[in-house]
């Protein structure tokens, strides 16, 4: 399998590469030349297996040579065989013909564990080969750090570095990064917002000598490893609830940076018998009022009880844009280089005809988000996350509206458990969600962690100092 970049100007490169560059030369984000094709049989094959199983067949289909199979095998049996539901993403029903898929049994809560677990495994084994060590730098409002701090932890050759905005993340969100002892974690507070961390992070990448001296690798959604293994969900959740291709499945998808809906997407190019994707937007709705006009336009970003969702510029819209404009590159650039200035682009109403023929997008509100838990608590005794309730709530929209009639099975993804965020559920339930019980004593952990102005020259030299250190020990 090669890799091409949406701007069209990198070299293509194997999964190995793509796995360890991230981000493409041309500062494109690298996509499959092709999808691979599942037919009939091979569902039906798939159907019959595990999601550890599962995980293997459809990842070994998009990582050519950098594992043999006995290795990817391991990875997947690692991963999943540690989560905390034997389904691993298991399906609840709501209704006749709605479900909401729990992608929250990995270890910090949230989905994800699924893809960032099995990208720190795949980083160790391929430096490890290479005889290579890198620093992970990364800025974070909350679910993607400890996701990336507990897939990192204790491997060998990686230090990893995250910022995030000091008094501003949740003391749940705080305490899954900071109690993280191992030797190679190191969390950062950073005297500022969480807009000054992704700027620090920038930074850095942008210092090339300081880039180069500590290979500086990042692990967010634009790192097609971030994506692939999130594909296997929508695999095993179509075929869990019986969908062919005379009778498909859709799913709504509570979207910020648009990973997890491409990942979708990806599905759906892979012959999985998906029908319609529903994006689903907090009151940050760029990507539904871009579905509805065809026009993306920048607005000031709102803080919301689902801050995941808090996102203007969906990096991994540019995969989809890649396939609406025929996977022209220059075309690409060209589009994101006016938006970039001008803060707004309009693609044609045939584009948008395309667009529309997979996507709808619905947004809910902070009061739709709140009146969503309490409903659905009322109505079926379960206790979902903001996040989750805005994915529902996009659900009630596409049903209301005619779009997804009541006949179809429909897939509302839950990403994040309620204890993540228990103040919004007790807010709108009464009902304050504890912890599950491996993480029960969480906030009376130890902590440990370093607070930093927001100076590049202070910064860059605490992580000099801390990879030197390392090294003159080995
Ligand atoms: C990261 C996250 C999202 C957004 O997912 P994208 O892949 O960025 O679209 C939604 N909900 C929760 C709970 C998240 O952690």
């Amino acid at each position: 399998m090669r890799y091409i970049s949406t701007r069209g100007k990198a070299p293509e490169l194997g999964f190995e590469d793509v796995l360890l560059t991230g981000l493409a030369r041309d500062g494109g984000l690298y996509v499959p030349k092709t999808w691979p094709q599942l037919t009939a049989a091979d569902l039906k094959r798939l159907s019959g297996l595990t999601y550890a199983e599962t995980a293997f067949e459809i990842c070994r289909l998009f990582t050519g040579d950098a594992f043999d199979d006995a290795t990817l095998k391991t990875i997947m049996d690692e991963v999943y065989g540690s989560f905390d539901h034997t389904a691993v993403a298991p399906l609840k029903q709501l209704d006749a013909n709605l479900w909401m898929m729990e992608l929250f049994h990995g270890p910090t809560l949230a989905f994800k564990d699924y893809a960032m677990q099995v990208l720190g495994r795949m980083f160790d084994h391929v430096l490890a080969k290479r005889g290579e060590k890198v620093t992970i730098v990364g800025a974070t409002s909350g679910d993607t750090g400890s996701a990336a701090i507990e897939a990192c932890r204790d491997r060998d050759n990686i230090e990893i570095f995250i910022f995030f905005p000091e008094g501003r993340v949740s003391p749940v969100q705080q305490h899954q990064m900071t109690t993280v002892l191992a030797p190679n974690v190191h969390a950062i507070a950073l005297e500022g917002t969480f807009d000054d961390c992704q700027d620090m992070v920038k930074a850095l990448f942008n210092d090339a000598d300081f880039r180069d001296r500590h290979n500086l690798s990042a692990v967010n959604s634009i790192n097609w490893a971030r994506i692939l293994p999130q594909v296997v969900y929508y695999v095993t959740s179509a075929l869990a609830v019986g969908a062919t291709a005379e009778r498909p499945v859709s799913f709504v998808v509570p979207t910020g940076n648009f990973g997890n809906i491409f990942a979708a997407y990806a599905a759906k190019q892979m012959g999985l018998p998906i029908d319609r994707l529903v994006v689903a937007t907090n009151q940050n709705d760029i990507l539904s009022r871009f579905l509805s006009s065809g026009e993306m336009k920048l607005e000031g970003v709102k803080p919301s009880i689902s801050p995941s969702m808090d996102i203007q510029v969906s990096s991994n819209f540019e995969r989809f844009l890649f396939d609406l404009y025929d996977r022209d590159g220059a075309a690409v650039t060209e589009v994101l280089t006016s938006f970039r200035e001008s803060g707004s682009f309009a693609i044609s109403q045939g584009m948008l005809e395309k667009a529309r023929a997979v996507f709808d997008g619905y947004r809910t509100d902070e009061a739709g988000t709140k009146a969503t838990i309490k409903a659905v608590y009322e109505e079926t005794g379960e206790i979902t996350d903001p996040h989750s309730a805005v994915s529902l709530g996009a659900a009630r929209q596409a049903r209301a509206s005619g779009e997804i009639g009541t006949e179809m099975p429909l897939i509302s993804l839950a990403c994040a458990h309620a204890a993540k965020f228990p103040d919004a559920v007790e807010a709108a339930t009464g009902i304050r969600p504890p912890l599950p019980a491996r993480l029960a004593d969480l906030l009376e952990r130890e902590e440990r962690m370093t607070v930093l102005a927001n100076d590049f020259g202070i910064v860059s030299s605490h992580i000099a100092g801390i990879v030197a250190g390392k090294e003159n020990a080995a």
